[in-house]
């Protein structure tokens, strides 16, 4: 054999090495990035792991952090998939084009169409929803009729004068549900309800969805708007104090005899620089098994978002008095397009 072919057939075995090492790591690896802190994730994680052999690596941090740190590392990104906590941010993801569409049959069929961004151009899908919070209404047991709290409009009624507490207007799920009231009863009306709760409130908004609800048992406000998992986090706690600040609340799921509770999402998204693509896919059609949907809902309280899943959560269960309720049936994604047109709607109302 000439020492040029030896050389040539050398490099070809050192080549085919490479690819051999570039297959492996695609085959065993997922670099994970998440807004979710649910220690009950690690169930989750070690499930995909176990089902498919493929490691996770995982960076936490909040919403707006791994947007802007995607953002940031643009092309040399390591991230393959992203998991989000509300509609609005993945919306944002995909506006600002960190996500690549998704193929994946699985997810198709499992995840309801409302849940999940609308198609690109080529059929492929932005983000999917994992798992569905409602917005729901806390209200004092002994001052308040339920009949006065049971539709969001009612927030807003002069009836309600000096008694709500909510968290900034401009936090993302306030966002979300003004951004779904303007689709449900249209832009002048929605500003119209907003002015209302600012005349409603019983102090500047301030504080999270906890604080609210505490708000409520403590007597500083007689009416509260919270994500249900806060209010089953302190149903399920372990310290009695907390177990009594939820029992001196009652929970509406508003708007039952029109559009429904309004639902948010927690979802999930495939990285536009990924490069294990396929193994992000993979972690996201686990994430849709009935067994990950277990996990990934009841690991918050929340409800699974795909089609037949159910579970079975103490808290979620006496929190709807065991039956179901009606949620609104608009496309997530509205609320994620609504967000500029609510922000300059708040600016004008003065909601903080
Ligand atoms: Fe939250």
């Amino acid at each position: 054999m000439s020492k040029k072919i030896t050389a040539a057939l050398t490099t070809f075995a050192l080549l085919a090495a490479v690819s051999v090492t570039q297959a492996q790591a695609q085959d065993s690896v997922v670099n994970l990035y998440s807004a979710r802190h649910y220690s009950t994730d690690e169930a989750l994680y070690s499930g995909f792991t176990k089902a498919t052999g493929i490691k996770i690596n995982r960076v936490d941090a909040d919403d707006a952090g791994i947007l802007a740190r995607l953002k940031a590392e643009g092309a040399a990104s390591p991230a393959d998939v992203i998991l989000l906590v509300d509609a609005a941010r993945l919306y944002r993801g995909e506006v600002d084009g960190l996500f690549q569409p998704i193929q994946s049959k699985t997810l198709n069929e499992a995840i309801p169409t409302n849940l999940r961004s609308k198609p690109e151009a080529d059929g492929g899908i932005s983000w999917f929803g994992f798992s569905t919070r409602a917005r729901v209404i806390v209200y004092n047991k002994v001052k308040v009729n339920k009949e006065d709290v049971d539709t969001y409009e009612e927030l807003g009624d002069p009836k309600n004068k000096g008694k709500l507490c909510i968290r900034s207007g401009s936090h993302p799920y306030n966002l979300s549900l003004f951004g779904a009231v303007t689709e449900h009863l249209g832009e002048q009306k929605t500003e119209e309800w907003l002015k209302g709760m600012v005349a409603n409130l019983a102090r500047s908004p301030k504080g999270g969805d906890t604080d609210q609800i505490k708000a409520v048992a403590s007597g500083e406000c007689d009416i509260a708007v919270t994500n249900s998992y806060y209010l089953a986090r302190l149903m399920r706690s372990s310290k009695p104090e907390e177990v009594a600040v939820a029992n001196k609340v009652g929970v509406v799921f508003p708007n039952q005899q029109s559009w429904g509770t309004h639902m948010n999402i927690a979802g999930g998204a495939v990285a536009k620089y990924a490069k294990n693509q396929a193994n992000a896919v993979k972690f996201l059609e686990y994430l849709a098994s009935p067994e990950a949907q277990n996990y990934f809902a009841n690991g918050n309280n929340e409800w699974p978002a795909a089609k037949g899943v159910t579970i079975a959560n103490p808290a979620l269960k006496a929190m709807t008095g065991n039956a179901p309720f009606k949620s609104e049936t608009i496309h997530i994604s509205a609320v994620g397009a609504n967000t500029t047109k609510v922000q300059q709607m708040l600016d004008r109302v003065g909601f903080k």
